[in-house]
């Protein structure tokens, strides 16, 4: 369970990013994140994996504290937040299974003979979930040989490799024809459901929000405006 309670964030320019922000999500529930450009979403993604700091507030996975963790114990629970990129952020001139794996590490290796050395039970691993995204005859393809709906599957066998107990999603059919991002959205809503896992999906489209997430946030200047199931939103605009 991801719990984040009074996050607060203020930017050294005096920006005011998120203010007061409270809310829990549940294993296997699916939130998507809307509101203008400059509500505050990226940084709320971006307080929960660490990359900025809050100004306060606190925010806890699975009762362990992310906000006051350093050293040993932030790479342990980066190590379990799964991310998924808009631009998918594949090594292109790896082949699919080697940036799977690579996942496994926390990060993007460039040292390919490092991939070579993997314990089989990792690769085994790998294979299985390049399975389950329906990507195992490309396992030896070059990531840069694939479509972008293709590429986003890679993406999500990635982030599972390092068994996530979250996921955090950032526009992940951003470049992506409609109907390849209603099935990037239903396997990511399929896997949350299968694994009992937590996400939180920056989405700035809001159709798709409606078909395919649990509950929608929704912010403005840095404070939530809505938190409701997706059918609750006509209501509220
Ligand atoms: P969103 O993702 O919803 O577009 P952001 O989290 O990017 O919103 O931005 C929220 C607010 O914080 C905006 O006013 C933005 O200008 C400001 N902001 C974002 N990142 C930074 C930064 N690195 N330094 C200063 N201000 C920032
Ligand atoms: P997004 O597509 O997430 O809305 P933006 O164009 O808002 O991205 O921001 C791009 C980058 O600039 C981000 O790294 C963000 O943190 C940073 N940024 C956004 N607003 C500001 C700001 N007011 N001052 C400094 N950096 C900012």
């Amino acid at each position: 369970m991801l719990r984040i309670d009074g996050l607060t964030k203020r930017y050294k320019t005096g920006d005011q990013a998120l203010k007061n922000v409270s809310f829990e999500i549940s294993g296997g529930q699916v939130v998507g994140l809307i509101g203008p450009s400059g509500a505050g979403k990226s940084t709320l993604i971006r307080c929960v994996n660490k990359l900025v700091e809050p100004t306060s507030g606190s925010i806890s996975l699975n009762n362990r504290e992310i906000s006051s963790a350093s050293g040993g114990e932030l790479r342990r629970i980066r190590r379990r937040i799964g991310m998924i990129f808009q631009e998918y952020a594949l090594v292109e001139r790896l082949t699919v299974m080697e940036n799977v794996l690579s996942g496994r590490l926390g990060y993007v290796p460039f040292w390919r003979s490092y991939l070579r050395r993997f314990p089989q039970a990792d690769v085994d691993k790998a294979f299985m979930l390049l399975e389950r995204v329906g990507l195992s005859t490309h396992a030896d393809k070059r990531a840069d040989a694939l479509s972008g709906g293709q590429r986003q599957r890679v993406g999500i066998a990635r982030a599972l490799e390092q068994d996530p107990e979250l996921l955090l999603v950032d526009e992940p059919t951003a470049s992506l024809d409609p109907k390849t991002s209603r099935q990037i959205m239903r396997l990511i809503l399929e896997i949350c459901r299968e694994r009992s896992l937590p996400a939180v999906i920056n989405i700035h489209d809001v159709e798709l929000a409606r078909m395919f997430v649990d509950r929608i946030i929704g912010l403005r200047a840095g404070e939530i405006v809505f938190d409701a199931a997706p059918a609750k939103l006509d209501n509220a605009a």
